[in-house]
């Protein structure tokens, strides 16, 4: 086995090469006032900037580090059309009325990412011919089939393959029953992230790189942003750190549990396996607990994302179980040469619905996508565009709630490495159900 190189620095290389120039970004050098304030360049705090510039508003966004360089430069690249829970889940928690506006309005998501790429002329890869969700375990393929089902209902280009249609979509014959979603797409999301930037830029927000924000105070009626050598007062902030929240508000990093998501590529492969794989360029997940994906890159590598450490500095994926993973899926790939992997932070929510936050008069938060966040943190980001605009929560997609930090935040690392292995297991046992295997 061929173990990649490991990029812990930022977005990996194959998104870096493949994207437009970055826009142009200059360090916070002097003091002076906008109507608002973003900190955080992904696509929350991106897509915010851009919706209060669209409706002629003076946004400034302070990045610590560079445009897109948190989770939003290191995604696996599904535009999805649901959040973590299921739309059952998503009524009952929220009530019959709010929960089905957030179902359509989260399906509606991919419309949202597709527009503005569209709109902007973003080069990012854009493909909108679908995900493959298949079913890890008979349960698995019930469960889609009841999603497939409530979708077809209302109208939706989502359809159950079965057996070799199934097999012939994926070009792999592992599993028996799968579910193509033709509302989602995949996207290169750095390129994205640059984009939007791009797109925020010319609408007239003002972009700083290289500009930790390391603390926010309120002054004489203003938020008064304190950037080291540079100081920005503001009307309103927007907090888009997700989940590389630091300190800067009060419980905001408590409320949600940073986990590491791991990204890795091969080398290119051979002209004729390439072609064997995802033939229709959708990507690849599945119904187990623990997340992982596969999908061809436009340039023939295989690019997959997988459970791994879900903390510590400077993590490895177990290479040997991805390794083992993927070529027991596409056994057509023969030895598999890695070439590069890397980690970035997600943010996670106990009951994994994303929070938006009024956490003090002109002070907004939104994060806690669990995973699922190119279409929803752009939502997120348009949402607090409304609210800062002066909207209430009723214009929103996602409800304002109060901020909880969690009690146990503390002791989160271990209780969730016990969680994991108990969902390790449990995925273990569901796959060697009889029925399961084509
Ligand atoms: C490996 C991996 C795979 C994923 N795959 C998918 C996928 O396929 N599909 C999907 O929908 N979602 C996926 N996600 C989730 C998705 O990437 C995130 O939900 C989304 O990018 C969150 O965007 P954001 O703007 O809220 O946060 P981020 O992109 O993380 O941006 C936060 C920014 O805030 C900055 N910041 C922090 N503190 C400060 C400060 N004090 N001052 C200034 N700046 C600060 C950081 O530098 C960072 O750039 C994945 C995530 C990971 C890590």
């Amino acid at each position: 086995m061929h173990e990649p190189s490991l990029d812990l620095a930022g977005p990996p290389d194959v998104y870096v090469r493949a994207a437009p120039p970055p826009p142009p970004t200059e360090r916070l050098q002097d003091h002076r006032h906008v109507a608002v304030a973003v900190i955080g360049a992904g696509f929350t705090g991106l897509s915010a900037a851009l919706h209060l510039a669209e409706t002629g508003i003076d946004v400034a966004v302070l990045e610590a580090k560079d445009i897109g360089w948190g989770a939003s430069g290191r995604a696996f690249g599904q535009v999805v059309p649901y959040l973590k829970p299921g739309h059952e889940a998503i009524l009952r928690h929220y009530g019959a009325e709010r929960g089905q506006r957030i179902v359509d309005a989260v399906a509606a998501g991919p419309d949202l990412v597709f527009e503005l790429i569209g709109r902007h002329g973003i080069e990012c890869w854009a493909m909108r011919s679908g995900l493959i969700f298949a079913a890890h375990s008979p349960g698995g393929r019930r469960d889609l089939g009841r999603r497939t089902q409530y979708w077809q209902q209302r109208g939706a280009p989502v359809e159950m393959l079965e057996g070799a249609r199934c097999a012939e979509a994926i070009g792999s014959s592992l599993y028996p029953a799968a579910s193509l979603d033709r509302r989602g797409g995949n996207i290169n999301p750095f390129a994205y992230a640059r984009g939007l930037a791009h797109a925020a830029a010319k609408t007239g927000a003002t972009l700083h790189a290289q500009t930790p924000v390391r603390k926010l105070m309120r002054r004489n009626g203003r938020w008064a942003i304190d950037a080291g050598s540079a100081e920005l007062t503001a009307d309103n902030v927007v907090i888009a750190t997700n989940a590389y929240t630091g300190d800067l508000w009060p419980g905001l990093r408590q409320s949600i549990i940073p986990m590491r998501g791991h990204g890795f590529v091969t080398e290119p492969l051979s002209d004729n396996v390439r072609h064997t794989i995802l033939p229709e360029r959708q990507s690849l997940t599945d119904t187990r607990l623990l997340y992982s994906g596969v999908r061809m890159l436009p340039d023939g590598r295989l690019h997959g994302s997988a459970h791994g450490p879900s903390f510590g500095a400077e993590p490895r994926a177990d290479w040997r179980r991805v390794d083992a993973r993927i070529r027991r899926l596409f056994p057509q790939l023969g030895a598999v040469k890695w070439q590069q992997a890397w980690t970035g932070w997600v943010a996670m929510t106990t009951d994994h619905f994303p929070r938006l936050h009024e956490l003090a008069p002109g002070l907004y938060a939104g994060l806690g996508y669990n995973g699922r966040g190119i279409a929803a943190a752009t939502m997120m980001g348009r949402d607090l565009a409304t609210l800062v605009r002066g909207a209430r929560d009723d214009a929103t997609v996602f409800p304002l709630t109060p901020l909880r930090p969690l009690g146990w935040h503390r002791v989160a690392p271990t209780l969730v490495r016990g969680l994991v292995q108990v969902y390790r297991l449990r995925d273990m046992v569901d796959e060697c159900r009889p029925g399961r295997a084509a």
